[in-house]
């Protein structure tokens, strides 16, 4: 007797779909197959893609900004993951400066997150970091944190780390991620909304990223979070193409394919800004184009109300980020279709060393959506703590129905039955 069974739907077996069902017991799938099993509870997903539960790499819940705190805390964070399918996500430590503030980073990301409905992993931050690298690495390993996170800008912050540690940290066996625009090129203080873009320019995000290419060419495993530009992702593709997927990796976030820069100046544009910002329709277009080099979608899920988006008239004065993990899949499903699916699935497991996640086969977690690409639906405000959505009014094709999170269901027809996430060890 299994505890659930996912019959009849179409599912996703390593890039190819079959006609068949989906056997889950004590948590992990148990069997794939064709024969009718008996099972405490059946799903029915005829007509309905059965996928593997999504992994969203990059969130920032409760992020603490000082005067502002991104509005999604791990709860309510968590639940519109499970509405939008995602059932691990990754989320950040504080950035730390010294190898001895990390375990105690580490530990209080980790208290905080327990309140997750799905599983989580979490990177480690760095600031403008001046400690031991070998500790550091050391820390991260026993606390089963399989990656670090740099800044290569905001040293007004004191969050840019220097690229000689950089470099000293590609010689370790560790991801390192890195927010990737150059100090520089870029101009903290700005006051105009509509020209935001130009304060942090495409140039500014291609010279740091040609630069940690070219030392992660001889050594390491480099993952670049949010590459904004399709411009960017054509010179890696050029100069950097053999590393690709091998030991280069490049994520991009839905909002980079679906807005662009001419909405900051309209009204309200501050609702839109981010960092890096939206790009030009341009470079929209090319990023479309080079969707194929593009190893996973992350959302970079830091949502503010709309009052604080609109509190402060000053563009540097306005909190960054917006939310989008309840729709990221089918923003980006209504664009590429099937090609998307390894970008949220098989292609995170494998970067960051999620062994059970990412595919449906014996033995890995029952972490399960069952999506139907049949219907459209229109956005609304959604389930975040957040007032707003950026995408409200969009049309996507299909819609997640079910999802399913360590063999039990979690969301069902838009109803939440809460869960219990574990934090999974890299
Ligand atoms: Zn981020």
């Amino acid at each position: 007797m299994f505890d659930l069974g996912i019959v009849k739907g179409k599912v996703y077996l390593d890039g190819k779909f079959a006609e068949t069902n989906v056997y889950i017991r004590d948590g992990s799938i148990e069997k794939v197959s064709d024969e009718e099993l008996d099972c405490e509870r059946t799903l029915d997903a005829k007509g309905r893609l059965v996928l593997p539960g999504f992994i969203d790499p990059h969130v920032h819940f409760s992020l603490d900004l000082g005067e502002f705190s991104s509005r999604d805390d791990f709860e309510s964070g968590s639940r519109a993951a499970a509405f939008g399918g995602v059932t691990t996500f990754l989320d950040f430590t504080r950035p730390i400066h010294n190898h001895d503030e990390a375990l105690e980073a580490i530990r209080e990301r980790k208290k905080e997150a327990v309140k997750s409905c799905v599983d989580y992993s979490l990177h480690l931050t760095l600031g403008n970091f001046s400690g031991d690298v070998e500790k550091l690495v050391g820390i991260c390993r026993e606390e089963g944190l399989g990656s670090i996170k740099v800044f290569t800008a905001y040293s007004e912050s004191n969050r840019r780390c220097s690229y000689e540690v950089i470099e000293r940290i590609l010689k370790k066996d560790i991801l390192l991620m890195s927010h990737s625009e150059e100090d520089e090129l870029v101009s903290p203080v700005w006051d105009e909304v509509a020209t935001y873009e130009e304060s942090r320019p495409v140039e500014a995000e291609m010279t740091a990223v040609e630069r940690l290419c070219i030392s992660a060419s001889s050594k390491g495993r480099l993952y670049i979070v949010h590459v904004s530009s399709g411009s960017t992702v054509e010179m890696v593709k050029d100069k950097f193409g053999q590393f690709l997927n091998r030991s280069i990796f490049l994520e991009s976030c839905p909002h980079y394919f679906n807005l662009s820069s001419d909405l900051y100046g309209k009204e309200n544009g501050r609702i839109y800004l981010m960092a890096p910002p939206l790009r030009s329709k341009d470079e929209v277009k090319k990023m479309k184009e080079n969707i194929g080099f593009l190893s996973t979608v992350g959302t970079d899920h830091c949502p503010f109300m709309k009052e604080e988006k609109l509190k402060y008239e000053r563009a540097d004065k306005v909190p960054k980020g917006i939310g989008s993990i309840e729709y990221s899949f089918s923003l980006m499903y209504t664009l590429f279709g099937n090609e998307i699916i390894p970008k949220f699935t098989s292609s995170p497991a494998e970067i960051f060393g999620l062994r059970k996640k990412g595919r449906i086969a014996e033995g890995f977690d029952g972490d399960i959506v069952v999506y139907d690409e049949n219907i459209s639906r229109e956005i609304d405000g959604g389930v975040s703590k957040c007032d707003y959505s950026v995408y409200e009014g969009k049309e996507t094709r299909g819609k997640v129905v079910t999802t399913i999170s360590g063999g039990r269901i979690i969301m069902d027809d838009g109803t939440f039955y809460g869960g219990r996430g574990r934090f999974i060890r890299r």
